[in-house]
């Protein structure tokens, strides 16, 4: 066998801590299924936290990989290469936006969209002639790990952990327009928000909440910011979430599935909004043609006749199995859209839950709690309806195991 090596073989004291993990290494991923150290296989509703648009390593991006490692990796930022001016062509043509700048992470779109907000309001002052930078973000927000992202989350805690903030991100609240009308003065050069709060545990603005942002933005002058690193790339139902409720944005950011798991994502903006000037923006490995190749097989599958159609009616489908759990085990319901959502279990099982999960044999489940109330599912797009089943089974076991 070739899973014979011990977990205490692995020197994982190597790694610097970041967080707690599970005692298990993962070797290999098909589809919906990841394999461990010792062999043992989970059905992953994780997909690298909605990574694997397509599940893990499909066909279609290793092939793209072979056949771009092959011609060229890297020929520097300083020149053009063609997987990245196809995969910004495909963007624009399937969006309201006209440019595109491509990054390695989701937090490093989302500085790229400050920057170029900022950038923006230098150039388009107040009637004072003064800048205008502050960015208007939401509380339980998330928008990255960097300093300034961390500074634009609304995530609890996130204000004092690296202190001093980066200054310019005053809060409001989802849905709740009166709360972003107070605080836009004359320093205020965007709002922005995700279509739907996933880190947060799956909450979707609302439509008119979106129309009325839009309306709101429009009025005053100043920019509306999309971050979908999550909800993205087909995740809803939608190419992206914004068209849900049928509005036009001023910038967007993408990320996880635009990638199916490898490290790409995206800044994008309308014409008139992407004013960045030589040397404002850049970076060594960003639209490389190896990322940029993997981002143009994922989003052809996305768009082939069909997909799209199947992603909502597979979120139908996962949407009414949680409500038939929730009646079966006394929960408070789901929520989300397409395929990210979340179950509300109603009391504070969600950890224990995922490690009951995990721990199932002879194989396990993948599940995330991203808070202790509630369950969040994040399968790939591709997902077929007989590993919801098996999924809605295994999760229907383990609460009944914790209910005795
Ligand atoms: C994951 C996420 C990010 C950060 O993306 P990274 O690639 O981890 O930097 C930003 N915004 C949202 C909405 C996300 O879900």
């Amino acid at each position: 066998m070739e899973h014979s090596v011990e977990f205490s073989e692995y020197p994982v004291n190597d790694l610097m801590y970041i967080t707690n993990r599970p005692p298990l290494v993962f070797t290999e991923g098909d589809g919906m299924w990841m394999t461990d150290h010792a062999g043992k296989r989970y059905l992953d509703y994780l997909q690298g936290w909605a990574v694997n648009a397509l599940g893990h390593s499909p066909q279609c991006i290793q092939d793209a990989l072979l056949a771009q490692s092959k011609k060229i990796l890297n020929p520097s930022p300083a020149f053009y290469n063609a997987p990245s001016i196809e995969l910004a062509g495909l963007l624009t043509a399937n969006s309201c936006f006209d440019r595109v700048f491509f990054t390695n992470s989701g937090a490093e779109a989302n500085e790229g969209a400050i920057k170029l907000a900022r950038k923006w309001g230098k150039k388009n002052p107040n009637p004072a002639g003064q800048h205008r930078f502050e960015i208007i973000t939401f509380n339980h927000s998330f928008h990255g790990r960097t300093l300034a992202t961390m500074s634009a989350s609304g995530k609890p805690g996130w204000d004092t952990i690296f202190a001093p903030q980066v200054p310019g991100f005053p809060k409001a609240e989802l849905n709740d327009l009166a709360s972003v009308e107070r605080l836009i003065n004359d320093k205020t050069v965007a709002v922005m928000l995700e279509p739907v709060q996933g880190e947060s545990g799956v909450i979707p603005a609302s439509r008119e909440f979106m129309q009325g942002l839009r309306e709101l933005t429009k009025q005053r002058g100043i920019l509306l910011i999309v971050d979908e690193v999550q909800s993205g790339m087909g995740r809803t139902g939608e190419l992206f979430a914004y068209q849900l409720s049928g509005i036009t944005p001023d910038i967007m950011t993408l990320g996880k599935g635009i990638g199916g798991g490898v490290p790409l994502a995206a800044l994008l903006a309308r014409e008139e909004i992407a004013c960045f000037e030589a040397g404002d923006q850049g970076g060594t490995y960003n639209g490389n043609p190896l990322m940029t190749a993997v981002g143009v097989a994922v989003i052809k599958t996305l768009l082939a006749p069909g997909f799209l159609q199947s992603v909502k009616d597979k979120g139908a489908y996962l949407s009414s199995e949680l409500l038939k759990l929730t009646a079966k085990h006394g929960l408070e319901g789901e929520r989300g859209e397409g395929l990210l959502r979340a179950l509300k279990l109603g009391k504070d099982i969600g950890p224990q839950i995922v490690d009951v999960a995990r721990d199932l044999n002879p194989v396990g489940l993948l599940l995330n709690s991203p808070r202790p109330n509630l369950l969040r599912f994040m399968p790939a797009l591709n997902v077929t309806i007989a590993e919801i089943d098996q999924m809605i089974a295994m999760l229907s076991d383990v609460l009944s195991k914790l209910e005795k």
